[in-house]
């Protein structure tokens, strides 16, 4: 699955950071900085409690005895389904559906009872037969606490393969999961409704009895019965189509033997692209009628990922057919069904002569994410949810690896240091996870999509990639796809795999990494002038007392570390695996400098002496690569938060950057500048403006409003970043008048305008703008022609100044005008607004009960990381006690985590505001 995240008006960089799945706070782009400032700005402590479990622990395999009937949230082994033969007919004007089921089942033990997971659904009959048995009929139960469905018989049933017929009968919801419905209007204003299914993690049960758990894998054999009028895809190829009773019947081939969560069926209006092949498989397009002049882009990464993945797993796409959905109601970003991928139409469906860098980016990210799942995911599944982590982090690295390849100018790995960066962030809380954690109820596993599972996750596989080499890597990874085909495996499979083809202990590297919280913070100093001390500790945001009772503070990891020597001669690359907490490198003869992290792969953040920091300013930081320039910096700004370097000396940092030509170095900047614009009182922001300025300045001058004619993609993006941060953070008046010129230039077409510059004119002018701007962009947002366009104005609408005009948005959130889908993310880009967010936090207390009912959860769930954003002692207080006094729990630690970052935010603020003022006011004089 892909999360959604904020993409639009923020740039691919910042979105990873910013929204970073877990924490993603927003949407919001006149003040995007400050939501992106609030990830960097996130401490690191030691965390309070180790986890007492191993990955042996959380092993779980198929057993065949009867061995979790203890525990609620898992069905015991004794059953085992092989094939549902599945029929669903719709009613897409009633919002219903009935099914009938007939699951192949091998009884292992006698029993009198079958158990497998429904919910919401009306089960009516249940009857039992095999060859040669009189059918036995069952009596119905339904225990909707642990969504399960109970089914006994008068006498045991004995062991041999059965069928189970069911019938059923169910609701098409709104709440984008299970079997939902979706709604749109077409061209002439016409509304229509589609049907869809999103099951991830456990919601098939909503859809059909089923025994929905990743391990039980079947072969499904789907049928929907539909309106003539309409269209229906599934995971596979239509095999037959007729009509019967007046209905549209369509029969789907059997799909290959996999779990549950990856069984789709999507029913509506739609229209596909002709097929393009990529080796021996046809791949399409869909949309609602009247969009399939979006779908080109995002059908050639399609292609191309599906051809790159074959390759580099060295084995065929497993599927008869895709086809890759766009959905107008989608509340993550993608989902991975095996041949029938659904998208929320950001994510799929785009005007190449309008979409930005950053959205076409976006696009190429998920195509390529969604289809490396086909493989990693649907061919081999995790064993249990524990290891989700597993099949997230990897689609993020291969979806990476895919783009790259694609794309080279578009520099993909220079642009995850954003991703790693967010990671980084969360990571360094006390409240943080390790990556992979024993997992229970469903509820957990929901709470598992976040930075920790994704960026973390795909960080340290990056760094083994590099530490192993890239081909050892690619060969370890098509071992473990290969034995593990159409089955499920652990964590510790992929290990064992990659251990085989390195020849090198990659369990014991790995462990600290996954099943351990938190990351190192290597400190380097230089003895004798001639020996490197390298000492790693936990990073944390402050000494935490309990530290070392816990175990915490005697953390130690296995450190992959590349460095670079500069010395009089030349430059030298060095590899050490690090494994104790200090480590003695000697130093070359003559050497001036030295480097850590070189290539920027690692997962760890990085303190130079003051000697060893000079050192490298003097060897010239431009010399340094982007993503080196970029931890250099954001390290800087972490320990800055932390406490460990003044606000004045990172500031002085920046200065040297005032020329910097990489987006992904500007976020950090920007970020940081952001933060610190959140901490400030509103008549102390123009003196931090005249310090954006200054720093902002050089490079725009550099850039200029105009692409040259051979400029690549990622300047284009930087310079929609620079004249946004001048326009809106830096309240440059000539930048605002001549973004309203351009504007209206672009509004009347006299003048082209770089559509990457687009988003940053749509800030500008909702940060200065006034009721009317309000009004028009209203209407913009309604009559929008691209799913880009429709969002940038949406969340233009959170970007104003005038709390009037704020509120008319937040009032807008609980009504039709704006979907479910979008309506929690807008809410948190209103929680981030310093213009709003005391009200905007009335507003979801006063509406809590509603939005609980209307929001899908994982909507929720990102809508209340915009709480980080209420950054005073006071709301803290208020936060705290909201939360606990209506016991709120949002799965995991998610609430913990952002209650943690609120308080570090506070934090800051009480420690810091004062010196940053008095700083910026000197400056100012
Ligand atoms: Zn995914």
């Amino acid at each position: 699955m892909s999360d959604e995240q904020a993409d639009q008006p923020v740039t691919r960089r910042q979105a990873a950071a910013l929204a970073a799945r877990a924490a993603t706070h927003v949407i919001e782009w006149l003040s995007v900085w400050q939501v992106a400032a609030l990830f960097f700005l996130v401490p690191t402590a030691w965390s309070r409690q180790k986890l007492p479990h191993t990955h042996r622990q959380l092993k779980n395999t198929m057993t065949t005895s009867i061995t979790h009937t203890q525990d609620p949230y898992r069905l015991p082994r004794h059953v085992i389904p092989t094939h549902y033969d599945l029929r669903i007919d719709p009613d897409l004007r009633s919002h219903s559906f009935t099914g009938h089921e007939i699951v192949t089942l091998t009884v292992i033990e006698p029993t009198t009872e079958i158990l497998l997971n429904a919910t919401e659904l009306d089960v009516s009959t249940a009857t039992l037969s095999a060859e040669g048995q009189p059918p036995r009929t069952g009596t119905v139960q339904m225990d909707e606490d642990h969504q399960r469905c109970r089914i006994n018989f008068p006498a045991a049933v004995p062991p041999g393969i059965w069928q189970l017929h069911l019938v059923f009968r169910g609701t098409l919801n709104d709440k984008l999961r299970g079997f939902y419905r979706s709604s749109y209007k077409d061209a002439q204003g016409v509304a229509h409704t589609l049907a869809a299914t999103q099951f991830e993690a456990t919601d098939a049960r909503r859809a059909f009895p089923c025994w929905d758990e990743p391990q039980f894998k079947a072969v499904f054999a789907v049928t929907l019965a539909i309106d003539p009028s309409l269209t229906a895809i599934s995971n596979t190829r239509i095999v037959d189509d007729r009509v019967e009773g007046g209905k549209r019947v369509l029969r789907f081939a059997e799909s290959m033997k996999m779990s549950t969560y990856l069984v789709a069926f999507i029913v509506g209006k739609l229209e596909s692209t002709a097929p393009i092949m990529a080796q021996q498989t046809p791949v399409r397009l869909w949309s609602v009628p009247g969009k399939q002049h979006l779908t080109p882009f995002g059908h050639e990464i399609a292609v191309y990922s599906l051809n790159f993945l074959a390759d580099y797993y060295g084995s065929p796409y497993p599927g008869d057919k895709l086809d890759l959905i766009a959905i107008p109601d989608f509340a993550s970003g993608a989902m991975e069904n095996l041949g029938a991928i659904t998208f929320r139409e950001t994510a799929l469906l785009l005007d190449q002569h309008t979409a930005t860098h950053a959205e076409q980016g976006r696009i190429a990210d998920v195509v390529a994410h969604e289809n490396a799942h086909m493989w990693f995911g649907d061919l081999v599944t995790m064993a249990w949810w524990n290891g989700l982590w597993l099949n997230e982090a990897f689609a993020t690295f291969m979806e990476m690896l895919v783009v790259d390849a694609w794309k080279p100018g578009w520099e993909r790995w220079t642009a995850f240091g954003m991703a790693r960066a967010a990671a980084l962030s969360v990571d360094g809380l006390l409240s943080t996870r390790p990556i992979e954690f024993p997992v229970r109820a469903p509820k957990e596993a929901e709470a598992m999509f976040d930075v920790l599972t994704y960026e973390k996750g795909a960080s340290v596989l990056r760094m083994l990639e590099q530490h192993i080499g890239p081909t050892v890597f690619r060969d370890g990874v098509r071992h473990y796809l290969t034995a593990h085909a159409y089955g499920n495996a652990e964590t510790t499979d992929l290990w064992v795999s990659l251990g085989q083809t390195s020849q090198q202990d990659v369990p014991a590297l790995m462990n600290e990494w996954i099943f351990s919280p938190g990351y190192p913070l290597l400190s380097l100093a230089v003895e004798s002038s001639s020996t490197l001390i390298l000492t790693q500790r936990r990073f944390a945001y402050a000494e935490d007392s309990s530290a070392t009772s816990s175990g915490a503070g005697t953390q130690c990891w296995q450190v992959p570390v590349q460095l670079r020597i500069i010395t009089t001669r030349g430059t030298e690359t060095r590899r050490v695996l690090l494994s104790d907490r200090e480590n003695r490198i000697p130093l070359p003869e003559g050497w001036t400098s030295v480097l850590a992290n070189e290539g920027g792969h690692g997962f760890y953040r990085v303190r130079y002496s003051a000697g060893l920091l000079s050192g490298l300013q003097k060897s010239g930081l431009n010399n340094l690569a982007p993503v080196e320039r970029f931890n250099l910096l954001n390290d800087t700004w972490a320990a800055t938060i932390a406490g460990m370097v003044s606000p004045g000396d990172y500031l002085a940092l920046t200065e040297h950057f005032r020329d910097e030509q990489d987006p992904h170095v500007w976020a950090v900047m920007l970020g940081s500048f952001s933060t610190i614009n959140h901490l400030l009182a509103e008549e102390d922001r123009p003196m931090l403006a005249a310090l954006v300025r200054d720093r902002i300045t050089p490079t725009f001058r550099n850039l200029g409003w105009t692409p040259r004619a051979d400029e690549r993609d990622l300047v284009k993006e930087l310079r929609g970043d620079i004249i946004r941060g001048l326009g809106t953070l830096g309240r440059d008046q000539a930048i605002q008048a001549q973004a309203l010129d351009a504007y209206t230039a672009l509004q009347q077409q006299t003048r082209h305008i770089d559509p990457n510059v687009i988003p940053a004119l749509v800030s500008i002018l909702a940060f200065t703008g006034d009721d009317a701007r309000y009004e028009e962009f209203v209407g913009r947002f309604r009559k929008a022609t691209t799913p880009q366009e429709e969002r940038r104005y949406l969340f233009s609408l959170a970007a104003f100044r005038t709390p009037a005009l704020l509120e008319r948005t937040l009032a807008k959130t609980l009504t039709d005008e704006i979907r479910t889908q979008d309506a929690p993310f807008l809410v948190s880009s209103l929680l981030n607004n310093v213009y709003i967010r005391e009200k905007a936090w009335e507003f979801v207390k006063t509406n809590w009960e509603r939005m609980d009912k209307l929001f899908p959860k994982s909507g929720l769930r990102r809508m209340c990381g915009g709480i980080t954003g209420l950054s005073t002692p006071e709301l803290e207080r208020d936060v705290r006690h909201f939360f606990a006094s209506r016991k709120i729990d949002l799965g995991g630690k998610t609430l913990e985590q952002y209650l943690e970052q609120l308080h570090i935010a506070v934090q800051f603020r009480e420690r810091d505001r004062d010196a940053i003022r008095a700083m910026l006011a000197r400056k100012a004089t």
